[in-house]
Formats: C-alpha cells, structure tokens, sequence
C-alpha cells in the first residue's frame, strides 16, 4: 500500500460511502509538492543559524472521475491514458501576462491576493491546453487560502501542507498560509518562490485530473504488487506536477517575470524539493525534482511544452 501516513481519513465509512459514485472511487493519495530543508543567502553564511526548511507535502486524496472530456471517455488502457494522453501532443501554454502582485506576505490578506491572482492567471493558462487535450477545460478547482493549520477536506484532514483533492467532479487546491509567512520573516522572495511554485504545482495536478491521467496513474500504482513500484508511480506523478507546474511558471516568466532575486530563489526551491534522506520514496530525488522542474519551465519555446513533462514515458533513472 502507498504511504498513507501524512495524512488521516474523515472515516472509513466515510471512504466506504463515498466508494458508490464512481468506479474510481477508492481513495487515492497524492502528494503535493515536497521539499527538502533550503538555504537563503543569508543562512547559508550563518552556521549557526537553522535552514529554513520546506514542508513536505500532503498526501491529498483523488475520488471520482474527472468531468468528462472527449479526451478522457475513451476506453484506453490504464498505460495509454497516463503514456500517450493528448496532453502531450497541446501547443504552447498561454502566457497570461500577469504579474505577480506586490504585496506583502506577511498576512493572510497579502498570500491571499498574491495566490487568487495567480490562481487565476494559471486557469487562463491552462485553458487552452487542456482544450486541445480533450479535457473539462473550463473546470477550475476552488482555490482555498487559510490561516488555519489543519484542513478538512473531502480527502480528509490535512495538517500544515499545500494539497490537492478532488471529489465528486470537483476539486479544490489548499493552500496554507503559515509556511508562507514564516518564510517571508526571513526571506520574502523565498517566500514569493515558494508560494509561486507550491500552487504552480498544486494546479499540475488539477491538470492530471482533467485529463484523466490523476486517476488512472492511481489505478495502475494499485495494481503494482510491490511497494518499490507503487512508489515509483507515485513518484511519476509527482515529478509531472511539478514539470506542468514549473512549465505554467516559465511560460509567463517575461511578464510575472520570474527573473533576478525571484529566478533565483525558485531555483533553490525547485533545487532542494524531493525526497529527504530516509524519508519515504514517493516524490523523487532532489536531482529528478530539479530536472523535471526545469524541462517544463524552458520549454516555454517548444511546440509541445506539457509533452516535455511525460514522465510516464521516461526510464526509471529519470523518476527514481
Ligand atoms: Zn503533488
């Protein structure tokens, strides 16, 4: 069975009620960004002074089908749908020319008008893509912003992590304020990194979901009979998110821009997420996170920029 420990479910007669809707209902895991312990400039020279460290990621839950699409009623193969999606073959993603807000994120009041106009410039990115892929492109997950450090969700209950949950044909991205604002005391444009690429992640997983991917990668992580290769499937779907979601970041880098002091420190973030020394298997090394990460952000020039992400597709070494 797949890592269930980050998170807790409402109930299983909870799971067990809502297993009637779709066929695809059993309970699904699945991570959200994860990340090792980072350094800011200012730490790095500081031996004493503790590395701010980045939370690793919930294990949110996926119940129920998508809304459908042409691009995902089809009768393919578990395999087809997760390797050969029409995602992959989209055209360029749509910069939104948004730039990022100047605000502080100090409060709530600041991460929440920095990530719901970021939100929204990454649905207005995604629209066009997830057209061509076949996808329920006009379906946008709620996005919930809050102070609070537990969650409850349709996918149960959620402490301190970003997260990603879908049920019953909708889907919702959580996004916890508190990381946010204690890496904003000591670094802000880590913080606005950090915020930028967690929800840039986040929403690579609405778009797995919509294209049906989210669902049938589960399906095929349960029918692996070894742990080893249950984590690896996890770990495929991760590394996706984070290129989808690096890629929606890059295709708008002239405009946000992530350039200068923010570039940077997105490198750092994108650097040091992934699996932590004898912490669980399921998100990638930090070497597959960074290359993953970059191959969706530059391929803000290629022709096919999701297809850059098909981590389905690639050998093990790539997504171990
Ligand atoms: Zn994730």
């Amino acid at each position: 069975m797949v890592n269930l420990s980050r998170y807790t479910l409402r109930g299983m007669a909870t799971v067990g009620a809502l297993a009637g809707f779709a066929a695809l209902a059993l309970p699904n895991a699945q991570a959200a960004q994860t990340s090792s312990t980072t350094k800011t400039a200012a730490t790095a020279a500081t031996a004493t002074t503790a590395d701010p460290a980045i939370p690793n990621g919930a294990q949110p839950i996926v119940i129920g089908n998508p809304p459908a699409g042409d691009g995902v009623t089809t009768k393919s193969s578990l395999t087809n749908v997760v390797r050969y999606n029409r995602l992959y073959k989209t055209g360029p993603i749509t910069p939104s020319k948004c730039k990022e807000v100047n605000v502080s994120l100090r409060t709530y009041t600041g991460v929440n008008q920095y990530l719901s106009q970021l939100f929204r410039c990454t649905y207005a990115e995604w629209a066009l893509p997830l057209k061509q892929a076949g996808a329920a492109y006009k379906v946008a997950p709620k996005l919930v912003v809050t102070t609070a450090r537990t969650i409850n969700s349709y996918c149960g209950t959620v402490t301190d992590t970003a997260f990603f949950c879908a049920y019953n044909g909708k889907s919702w991205i959580y996004m916890p304020t508190g990381q946010i604002m204690s890496f904003w005391k000591s670094s802000p444009t880590l913080a606005r990194a950090y915020a930028t690429n967690t929800l840039a992640h986040e929403y690579g997983h609405h778009v797995q979901w919509l294209t049906g991917i989210l669902n049938a990668s589960w399906q095929r992580q349960r029918a692996f009979s070894t742990y080893a290769a249950q984590l690896e499937e996890s770990r495929r779907r991760e590394l996706q998110a984070s290129c989808l979601g690096s890629a929606s970041i890059g295709a708008n880098k002239r405009y946000y821009p992530m350039a200068g002091g923010l570039y940077q420190q997105w490198v750092y973030v994108v650097t040091n997420s992934g699996d932590q020394p004898g912490g669980v298997r399921d998100h990638g090394s930090l070497k597959n996170h960074r290359f993953w990460s970059f191959a969706g952000f530059n391929a803000a020039r290629s022709y096919a920029v999701a297809g850059n992400c098909n981590t389905f597709n690639a050998t093990s070494a790539y997504v171990s």
